[in-house]
């Protein structure tokens, strides 16, 4: 059918009775295993519920497509992207982790890790500007979620504070890989660097300048929108901003930003060496580790990126 399953989460109870006879019961979870909760939010071809399981009383973030409405707006192909990128990803603590897949007559269910505190975009807002400490501390995670991405060979090409979701102990969690690009490996079982892009996505004020001149899209442009979020989280506002998508094109193709007063010299550079046109002259993530920024940073140790309490907001 057109509703693929494949890699559907699947619970297995085994039962051994009186007679040593052991018997293997394979029960798919159902929206029946789940009482639903309040509405977290409308996507523009999904509702997100929060859901609890009636077993172990875990919350998840249940996403709600409806079937026919998918298929008229011919977005079937996204939702399989999603799905499998999803699967693909799914053993970093900073990507939402899907943990069940299923169908009834009328709709798709997604069932995702709940992050309660909601997106990075709200805070931003709500804090106008963060203090340095959580620049880094949110970052710093943001940085090593997108490393994690790409080594498994997807590029997100979405990045934005919308798409970075904040969960109870107020860690980030990337979400929203409808758009996103998996690559086949080449003949030297080597992800390619760069690849075309047959159309236009993503958010204007997040898109690189490569994407709109010469259409593809690399690794790059998840760095390029990494350089807007931090530069966002320290101004409170994005770094390319005009009435229309036109114009904001023309100010990301011109490199035509300035710095807020009060910006931290540190922070300057490192999104200057973000903000370079050409994707291969641009800072890569190897090298943002090694920025002064992030000095404090132990990246081989995913506990001091992960394991540490969050800098109060400010
Ligand atoms: P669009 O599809 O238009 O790009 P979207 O990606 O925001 O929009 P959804 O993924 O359906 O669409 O999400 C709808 C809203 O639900 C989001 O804006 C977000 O605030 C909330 N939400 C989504 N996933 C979660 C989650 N795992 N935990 C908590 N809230 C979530």
């Amino acid at each position: 059918s057109e509703w693929q399953d494949r890699g559907a989460a699947k619970i297995v109870t085994t039962t051994t009775d009186e007679n040593g006879i052991t018997r293997t019961t394979v029960v798919k979870k159902s929206i029946k295993d789940f009482v639903m909760g309040k509405t977290l939010g409308e996507g523009s071809y999904s509702t997100v519920v929060l859901a609890k399981d009636k077993s172990t009383k875990k919350k998840y973030a249940m996403k709600i497509l409806d079937k026919r409405y998918i298929v008229n707006e011919k977005k079937v192909k996204y939702v399989n992207i999603e799905k499998h990128t999803l699967n693909r990803l799914s053993k970093h603590v900073g990507i939402i982790h899907l943990f069940y897949t299923f169908q009834d007559e009328q709709s798709l269910y997604f069932v995702l890790d709940y992050a309660s505190n909601g997106e990075l975009y709200t805070l931003i807002k709500k804090y106008g500007s963060m203090d340095l400490d959580s620049v880094k501390y949110y970052s710093a995670q943001i940085l090593d979620a997108i490393r994690y991405i790409h080594d498994n060979g997807v590029i997100h090409r979405d990045i934005k504070p919308e798409n970075i979701l904040v969960n109870e102990q107020m860690k980030i969690q990337i979400t929203d890989f409808g758009t996103a690009k998996l690559l086949e490996k080449n003949e030297n079982g080597e992800y390619p660097t760069n690849v075309r892009a047959t159309s236009f996505v993503g958010t204007a004020e997040y898109v690189s300048p490569e994407l709109l001149n010469e259409k593809y899209v690399g690794k790059a442009c998840d760095i390029w929108a990494f350089g807007c979020l931090i530069y966002q989280m320290i101004s409170g506002k994005p770094a390319f901003k005009a009435t229309n998508d036109y114009l904001v094109f023309q100010k990301i193709c011109k490199l035509n930003y300035a710095f807020t007063a009060g910006f931290p010299t540190i922070v300057r550079d490192l999104v200057k060496r973000i903000f370079v046109l050409k994707p291969s002259n641009r800072i890569t993530i190897p090298e943002i580790q090694k920025h002064m920024f992030f000095e404090s940073i132990e990246w081989s140790d995913p506990d001091a990126i992960w394991g540490t309490d969050p800098p109060e907001l400010g």
